[in-house]
């Protein structure tokens, strides 16, 4: 049995413009992503060369309005970008859904003059954004965050800590959620913050499990100013809007799981076919085969998911518990078939000579961001049950 080349995933577009939108991307993520993936993660190396490209191309602002610079594709479009980008390396795909979820706020919530001044430069100007809502002490809990605003004529003087933050260090902008009223969720406002504001710096990166090529950082705000002209949205509504764009950004982290276990599938599929035990390719016994079956079960389910999620979202209807589900099923199965390409690769599957460690390393991390699996499931429980009673 020879190895079995992996075939693209047959997916089902709306228009003849996404079919090519996604050839661009597959063409993009072959020549350009693919081949320099596991050096660069291996290095730590963030590919802001790729970026540039990826802007150029028109892929930073897929989602939003045309008439900004945007791509003005629906959401069923822009998810399926994501996973084949996932699927070439996870800190590009990754990293692109986390720009999208920095400049929901300003176009979701921003004034028209707020749009037309900041919008273009952040969806097809080459700027790449963080999303600042984690603190050291507030994570799940991220209503109590304690970071502060506090008004000084036609500024705002922001003061405090921010921790985990993509591209911190490297954004160009952040979007800073801060208190600025009472404890709680009602006392929270945005602000759109330059990376290069006098006051903004960042500390060394975290050294992580995976995912090194993407900076993780804490990002220190000591009296930051900014004018009244960058808070976005009112005042106290920072948080609803840091939790709405969290509904779409989830869906984002859904689709980058289902690229990256698609790429694990696909590398155990080939080694399975190649690899020969007892005189015949392992690819034979039905204990790896019904393996891969399960695998690809369950990514066929997870897109399924994700999909459904954003057609609700494309429709104008409500997909916040649909979102949730699909970010709890999407990356729990990553962690799933990364772990058990692992085990079909064998010893081989234990080294860096292969990218299944990767994989599997890279996956653990999606059971935690933009809400982890534990939170999804209290989302789920809500819209079920209700709010939890004290
Ligand atoms: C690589 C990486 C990138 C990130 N990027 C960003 C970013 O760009 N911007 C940003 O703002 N944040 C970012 N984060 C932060 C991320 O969103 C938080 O790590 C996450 O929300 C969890 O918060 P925590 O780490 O403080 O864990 P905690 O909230 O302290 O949780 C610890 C454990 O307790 C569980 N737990 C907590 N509360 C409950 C509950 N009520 N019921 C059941 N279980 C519960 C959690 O599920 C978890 O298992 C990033 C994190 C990582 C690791």
């Amino acid at each position: 049995m020879p190895d079995r080349a992996p075939q693209p995933v047959d997916r089902q577009l709306p228009t003849d413009e996404a079919r090519d939108l996604i050839s661009l991307v597959r063409d993009i993520a072959q020549r350009e992503i693919a081949p320099k993936a596991a050096e660069e993660e291996d290095a730590g190396r963030f590919p802001r060369d790729l970026f540039a490209l990826l802007s150029e191309s028109g892929l930073l602002g897929l989602p939003y309005d045309a008439e900004y610079g945007g791509g003005d594709q629906p959401y069923e479009v822009y998810l399926q970008v994501l996973e084949e980008l996932a699927a070439a390396r996870l800190t590009v795909g990754l990293g692109v859904s986390v720009h999208s979820l920095a400049c929901y706020a300003l176009a979701a919530h921003g004034t028209k003059e707020q749009q037309v001044e900041h919008l273009p430069a952040m969806l097809g100007g080459g700027l790449l954004g963080g999303y600042c809502l984690s603190e050291p002490s507030s994570g799940s809990d991220a209503a109590s965050l304690r970071t502060r605003a506090v008004r000084d004529g036609d500024d705002w003087v922001i003061t405090g800590t921010k921790a985990w933050i993509t591209h911190g260090g490297i954004a160009d902008f952040y979007t800073v959620m801060a208190r600025t009223g009472e404890e709680g969720p009602r006392g929270i406002t945005a602000f759109l913050v330059p990376g290069d504001a006098a006051g903004v710096s960042a500390a060394a990166p975290e050294k992580k499990m995976g995912l090194k090529g993407s900076p993780t950082a804490q990002i220190h705000l000591d009296g930051v100013r900014v004018p009244d002209a960058r808070r976005i949205g009112d005042e106290g509504q920072g948080f609803a809007i840091a939790l709405s764009a969290l509904d779409s950004g989830r869906l984002g982290i859904a689709a980058c799981a289902i690229g990256l276990a698609q790429a694990a599938l696909d590398e155990a599929v080939a080694y399975a076919t190649g690899r020969r035990q007892f005189g015949r390719p392992i690819a034979d016994f039905q204990g790896l085969r019904f393996m891969l079956a399960d695998m690809a079960t369950q990514i066929e389910a997870g897109r399924a998911l994700y999909l459904a999620a954003a057609r609700l979202r494309d429709a104008g209807r409500p997909f916040a518990k649909q979102a949730a589900m699909a970010k709890l099923h999407c990356t729990d199965a990553a962690m799933r078939v990364t772990t058990d390409a692992v085990q079909i690769l064998g010893g081989y599957g234990y080294t860096a000579d292969f990218p299944a460690e990767r994989y599997m390393r890279e996956a653990k991390v999606l059971q935690i961001v933009e809400g982890t699996n534990q939170i999804q499931r209290m989302v789920i429980a809500r819209h079920l049950a209700g709010p939890e009673t004290r």
